[in-house]
């Protein structure tokens, strides 16, 4: 099992460490290599995903990502910001799906700032495409070099666009993600505005047909995210495009009391897969030890589901999860009264005490 290590920068170095940590804790045999990717990489080599670190990825069978970007490269070419790296693995190695488990731990009901009535027992899976939309359509603007120049222009544009196939393979992968819950699908779009969105809304429906046993309904963007924090509950398998699925799956974070809960999977067709915490860089925090590690460790947890086939591996991170928020454990950004505060260090070895200690246990 082969898994590609790209740290990043702000706190990606902070919590990578921690989730190799945990898996180094398994008794599981993993050839594991790191690589530069992002800011880091660029100053060091000119370039956010450096050759070396794209292949080390194509040949890996998973890949564990921290986060990239730090404000000081804003100023940047758009090809060569920290975030081009993220674009330019998931295109290369195409991964189309993002997979965004939104589940809000009991011992965590109260670090939410919705009530515990809305949030208690919140178990939703956010599927966000991740290849096409506007992200990766024609751009044109200030920072976007034509012909090796900058327009400069007081005008800029992004162009949102979707093919058949592109929302055909996503609309699959959503349907049969519900099989495997409880068999409903939300398919969100602002098709009343936008012609790329009634695409995406004529070819889910065309999908969904050969799903019945899925109950399928949509809902325009904006009323999601507004259901989204009025009773998230009523939610299962959410699908949507690439754009409106970054800022949602965002949204859907809070409802778990923090980001630093939140792990994603992005997958291809043959399962390989690059995992990641849903957060960013967090540059405020970066070099602090406070961040909370364990969206990064819970990727890992999907990383050994999806990727590398040991879905028990994945059961026993999960479940060691939960046993260190029991024990009252908390990083700053899910701290409360009564519980105790611990750095990211802390945090990571918690986790490993109580794999290891299940481990001993057993044996
Ligand atoms: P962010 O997710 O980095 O941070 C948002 C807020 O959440 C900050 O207050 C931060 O301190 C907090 N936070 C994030 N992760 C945390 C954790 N594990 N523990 C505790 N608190 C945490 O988003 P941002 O501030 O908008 O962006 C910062 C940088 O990250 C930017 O350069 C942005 O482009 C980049 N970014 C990268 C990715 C990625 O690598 N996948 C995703 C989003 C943003």
């Amino acid at each position: 099992m082969k898994i590609a290590v790209l740290p990043g920068d702000g706190i990606g170095p902070e919590i990578t460490a921690e989730a190799v940590k945990v898996l180094q804790a398994l008794d599981l045999k993993f050839e594991m290599e790191t690589a530069l990717v992002g800011g880091c990489a660029f100053d060091a080599q000119g370039h956010p995903l450096p050759p070396a670190t794209l292949k080390l990825a194509q040949e890996a069978d998973a890949v564990l990502f921290g986060a990239v970007g730090d404000w000081k490269y804003d100023k940047l070419d758009r090809p060569l910001r920290p975030e081009q790296a993220l674009l330019g693995l998931r295109k290369n190695l195409g991964l189309f799906a993002n997979f965004r488990p939104a589940i809000c731990y009991e011992q965590l009901v109260g670090a939410s700032t919705l009530k515990p009535e809305v949030i208690a027992g919140l178990d939703i899976l956010i599927i966000r495409e991740l290849t096409g939309d506007i992200y990766f359509g024609q751009p044109r603007g200030r920072r976007t070099a034509v012909d090796g120049h900058f327009p400069g222009s007081e005008e800029a544009f992004d162009t949102m666009r979707y093919s058949r196939p592109e929302i055909e393979r996503i609309a699959h992968v959503a349907f049969q993600a519900a099989r495997k819950r409880s068999r409903r699908v939300t398919s969100v779009d602002k098709a009343n505005v936008l012609e790329t969105s009634q695409l995406w809304k004529d070819v889910v429906t065309e999908v969904g047909k050969l799903y019945p046993d899925i109950a399928l309904d949509h809902m325009y963007v904006d009323n999601a995210a507004m259901q989204l924090v009025r009773a998230p509950k009523k939610f299962d398998v959410v699908v949507t495009g690439n754009m409106f699925g970054d800022i949602l799956s965002d949204e859907a974070s809070m409802l778990t009391g923090s980001i630093g809960m939140l792990p994603s999977a992005s997958l291809n067709a043959g399962n390989q897969g690059l995992y990641e915490p849903s957060h960013g860089s967090a540059p405020d925090i970066a070099g602090k030890g406070v961040a909370n590690p364990l969206a990064t460790i819970l990727s890992a947890a999907m990383m050994l589901r999806f990727s590398l086939d040991q879905p028990q591996a994945a059961d026993r991170i999960e479940s060691a999860v939960k046993v260190v928020l029991a024990s009252g454990l908390r990083t700053a950004d899910i701290h409360s009264e009564g519980t105790k505060r611990v750095g990211t260090r802390e945090m990571g070895d918690a986790v490993v005490t109580c794999l290891t200690h299940k481990t001993t246990t057993k044996s």
